[in-house]
C-alpha cells in the first residue's frame, strides 16, 4: 500500500490544489494533505483557518485526510508511513524551486521520493497570492477558488 503526503501553504486553498488531491488520491492508497507551519511566512489565513477549510473541502473523499505539521516535512511522512511527497507544478520558475526542495529533501531523508505533477492547464495561472490580491479588490474569485474559501476571502477583506 503507496500512502502520499501533499504537503503546501495552502493559504488559502485553491482549486489548483484540489485538482492535484483528485489526481493523487487516483494513484495512491492514502493520501495526508499537510497544512505546513510556516515559521517565516505569517500568512493571510492562521494554520486553524486553512485546516478547516481544506477538511470541509476533502470531508467527502474517504482516502484523503487533513493534517497540520510544524516540524519537517519528511519527519511527518516518516512517522506515518509515507514513502511519497506529491508537489504541483504550474511553471518552469514552479520546476525549479521544487527540484531544490526536492533535492534538500531527498538529502534530509533518502527513503522519501518526490512526485511532481504537471498543473492542469485550466489551473496553471492559479496562485494563492494573486487569489488574495483580487479578493482584496472585490474580484470574481468563483473561477479560482471553492464557495468556502471564497466566503472566507471575502470575510478577510471586509475587515478594516
Ligand atoms: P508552498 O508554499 O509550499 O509552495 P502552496 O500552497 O503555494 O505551498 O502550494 C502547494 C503545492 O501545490 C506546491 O507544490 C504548488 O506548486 C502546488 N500548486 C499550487 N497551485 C497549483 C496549481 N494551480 N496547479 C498545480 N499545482 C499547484
Amino acid at each position: 500500500m503507496v500512502k502520499a503526503v501533499f504537503p503546501g501553504s495552502f493559504d488559502p486553498p485553491t482549486y489548483g490544489h484540489l485538482n492535484i488531491v483528485e489526481r493523487a488520491r487516483g494513484i495512491f492508497e492514502e493520501l495526508y494533505v499537510v497544512v505546513a507551519v510556516n515559521r517565516e511566512k505569517s500568512g493571510l489565513f492562521s494554520p486553524e483557518e486553512r485546516l478547516s477549510l481544506l477538511q470541509e473541502l476533502l470531508a467527502p473523499y474517504k482516502n484523503v485526510s487533513v493534517h497540520l505539521c510544524d516540524s519537517l516535512i519528511v519527519n511527518f511522512a516518516r512517522e506515518h508511513g509515507c514513502r511519497i511527497l506529491v508537489r504541483g507544478v504550474r511553471s518552469v520558475p514552479d520546476f525549479s524551486y521544487e527540484f531544490d526542495l526536492s533535492i534538500m529533501n531527498k538529502g534530509l531523508d533518502p527513503g522519501i521520493e518526490t512526485i511532481l505533477m504537471p498543473t492542469d492547464p485550466k489551473y496553471f495561472v492559479l496562485r494563492s497570492s494573486a487569489i488574495k490580491e483580487v479578493a482584496f479588490y472585490r474580484g470574481d474569485l468563483s473561477s479560482m477558488v471553492p464557495p468556502n474559501v471564497a466566503e472566507a476571502l471575502k470575510r478577510k477583506a471586509a475587515r478594516p
